[in-house]
């Protein structure tokens, strides 16, 4: 068994593995940047190693940085949380070149689902339903084109090594194409130093589902149901909730057996989630992250299950500690991801918090690093916190999501509370009734602050 573990992270999700390895009996190393010294995960770590500046290409990036402070600390094992190198095939395959552990799935993995086209290839062969689009990488503007007029517009082209939400352009008739597609390949250049992109047919009113799934890395592997992460801004979630609010039990067990199937025959190690777009009754793959998500603590809430020590156990070489027969899905989960961001352009706002205080009471979980007084640098992430409810229906988690955000106290900063407080009210929200591009619309048309 590990005994202790090296968190290759910071803030919220720092904690969040800390936690687990405490709950465990591991010791656990945190590392930080100059920075983050007075940072939350340094406090609650048993031990801390500063690797190097603010700027993260230096600190959290680093690999020798990180492998020395394994070196240094005698942890056996790192935890890469999300984001950072959590899905960096080469950092994984370094991390065992030096005889520690990767607590993630293997390097190859990580490779074959970083690029969405070997991605999208992989899981079809697997037997997954993917949204129709081209085969491969379009490098030239003329098959783009010729593309676009085969499975129809409107069409979205993406990065093939995109991530964030970012990388991707739609077009919403030939006319748009040539725009689309330059524009889509620049910035796919600027942002990942790779220009290849891809085309799909852009359904125009999803919702985007995705499925949890466990792997022992023996071949045997589980589904955890469903979240529903439609409430996306600039395509990233801001609002995600187990079970999915339209999803049906006889289509949860379908889509869940074919996801863990699939990854069952490459015997996949570890967490991992398989995105879907979902229309009419249809899912349509579009990616899979080889992590933790940051949106897991809904599945945990509905299940009972520690997604992180899972992935401990694993990575230790010890079986998971559930069968998919005992996997039943309790009540109804939501998280909100409150962001130090000011409202409504959503800008990022950095600054020392001059009062916190965190919601409570039954069914309320909160994931942050805040603390009185401190000072969030700006360098980073502007995610503070995620707000995370549990009732025994819908109806109950909303209810009591509007009572915890009542008592939410964030002061020196500006948050995207107000954001939530807001959405708790709005008559779709509740109804659940809605896709990928409501709460745009909303924001554009209602919202003020
Ligand atoms: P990323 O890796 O950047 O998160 P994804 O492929 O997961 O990219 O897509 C992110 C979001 O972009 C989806 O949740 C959805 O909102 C939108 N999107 C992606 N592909 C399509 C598509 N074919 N049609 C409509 N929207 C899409």
């Amino acid at each position: 068994m590990i005994d202790k573990i090296l968190i290759a992270n910071r803030g919220e999700i720092a904690l969040r593995v800390i936690r687990a390895c405490r709950e465990m009996g591991i010791q656990s190393v945190a590392v930080h940047s100059t920075a983050d010294s007075d940072a939350m995960h340094v406090r609650m770590a048993d031990e801390s190693v500063c690797i190097g500046p603010p700027v993260a290409s230096e600190s959290y990036l680093s690999f020798p940085a990180i492998i020395s402070a394994c070196e240094i600390t005698g942890a056996q094992a790192i935890h890469p949380g999300y984001g950072f190198l959590s899905e960096n095939a080469r950092f994984v395959q370094i991390v065992e070149d030096h005889g520690l552990t990767f607590i993630g799935p293997t390097a190859e993995h990580i490779r074959i689902m970083g690029d969405k086209i070997t991605a999208k290839d992989t899981i079809k062969a697997l037997g997954v339903p993917c949204v129709p689009g081209s085969d491969g990488c379009v490098a030239t503007l003329k098959n783009a084109k010729l593309i676009g007029a085969e499975i129809g517009y409107p069409v979205i082209i993406k990065a093939t090594a995109g991530g964030g939400g970012r990388g991707m352009k739609v077009a919403q008739t030939a006319a748009d194409m040539e725009q689309a597609f330059m524009t889509a390949r620049a910035e796919a250049k600027a942002a990942f130093g790779n220009d290849e992109v891809y085309i799909e047919k852009y359904l125009t009113t999803p919702r985007h589902i995705e499925i949890q799934i466990f792997g022992d890395g023996k071949g045997k592997a589980v589904h955890l149901g469903e979240r529903d992460c439609s409430l996306q801004r600039r395509h990233q979630k801001v609002w995600e909730e187990a079970p999915g609010p339209v999803i049906s039990e006889a289509e949860r067990k379908e889509i869940g057996k074919t996801c863990a199937e699939a990854v069952s025959k490459i015997s996949y190690i570890g967490a991992g989630t398989i995105e879907f777009l979902y229309e009419n009754g249809e899912f349509y793959f579009i990616e899979m992250n080889t992590r933790l998500q940051v949106e897991h603590p809904v599945t945990e809430a509905i299940f009972g299950v520690d997604l992180v020590r899972e992935q401990i156990r694993v990575a230790s070489g010890l079986p998971m500690s559930f069968e998919q027969e005992e996997l039943k899905i309790n009540g109804h989960s939501i998280e909100v991801r409150v962001n130090a961001e000011k409202l409504p352009s959503f800008a990022p706002c950095p600054g020392t918090i001059t009062a916190y205080h965190a919601p409570g009471g039954l069914g309320v979980r909160v994931d942050s690093a805040l603390y009185n007084g401190y000072k969030i640098p700006p360098y980073y992430d502007s995610l503070i916190g995620k707000i995370i409810v549990h009732g025994r229906d819908r109806d109950e988690a909303i209810t009591r999501l509007e009572r915890a955000l009542g008592e939410l106290i964030v002061d020196g900063i500006d948050t995207t509370l107000p954001l939530f407080t807001a959405l708790v009210k709005a008559e779709d929200v509740r109804r659940g009734s809605y896709n990928i591009h409501w709460l745009e619309h909303w924001l554009d048309g209602t919202y003020q602050t």
